[in-house]
This record gives structure tokens, sequence and C-alpha cells, in this order.
């Protein structure tokens, strides 16, 4: 069974895992999909390759240390493009199957023993409900 959260920890139920296909359907990226780099279930957010980009700007550093000739280096500034966490709510998993963004459901494995406890998850659409992964 699923271990009781501690107070201050409930993590949101992320239906979503890295590497999974996604398209957003809120927001400025609406109706455009990408992969899963990363997620933050404890504040419910996603990071998807290529959406929600930030631009950060970096100053030139000094780094503090010295070459051989005694020249001091410097890191060099610039704009850094990255994709920023978004909410997962607004985006939703598309299936492998059907290439539909979907629901996503559960099912349990056929049989016994350990197959039978693991859960997959499923496609919502009726006329696909393949398993997603
Ligand atoms: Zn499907």
């Amino acid at each position: 069974m699923a271990k009781k959260p501690k107070p201050g920890e409930y993590p949101a139920k992320l239906r979503i895992k890295k590497n999974d296909e996604v398209e957003v359907i809120a927001g400025k990226d609406k109706g455009k999909r990408g992969r899963i780099l990363r997620v933050f279930p404890k504040v419910n957010k996603v990071v998807v390759e290529g959406l929600n980009m930030m631009v950060r700007h970096q100053k030139a550093q000094q780094t503090g240390r010295t070459t051989r000739s005694g020249v001091q280096q410097v890191q060099e500034g610039g704009r850094i493009q990255k994709p920023a966490p978004m909410y997962a709510p607004k985006v939703m998993l598309v299936c492998q199957q059907c290439h539909r963004p979907t629901r996503v459901g559960y099912a349990y494995h056929a049989g016994e023993g350990k197959l039978a406890m693991r859960k997959y998850r499923v496609c919502k659409h009726p006329d696909c409900g393949k398993q997603v992964d």
C-alpha cells in the first residue's frame, strides 16, 4: 500500500512521467507538443522540452581562477534559454497509440502474483483504450 504522506507533504497525483509526450491545453503554448524533461510532483509542475521557454540573462562573472599566464578567467555572459516549469494540469498526455491528447486512466495487470499488483496507464478514449506505456 502507498505510504501515508507526512503533514505538509501531499504530492499531487501526477499521471505524467518523464519522457512522456504531452500536449499543452492552456496558455500561450496551447496546442504545442513536447517531451517531459522533469516532473515536480510536490508543486504539481512539469518541465516540457522546448516549451514555456524562459530567457535568463547571465552576467559575465569572474571565476576567481587565474590562468598560468596570470590572466583572470572570466565566465562568458549571455542569454540562456531554458524551459521553465509549468503547471501540470495545463498539459495532457498524448497517447502513443492514437496520437491524441488524453486523460489517463489506470488498469491492473491480469493474473496473479507480482504482475497483478502493477498498475499501468491507459488511454481514456473509448475507441482506443490502449495501454499508454
Ligand atoms: Zn489512445
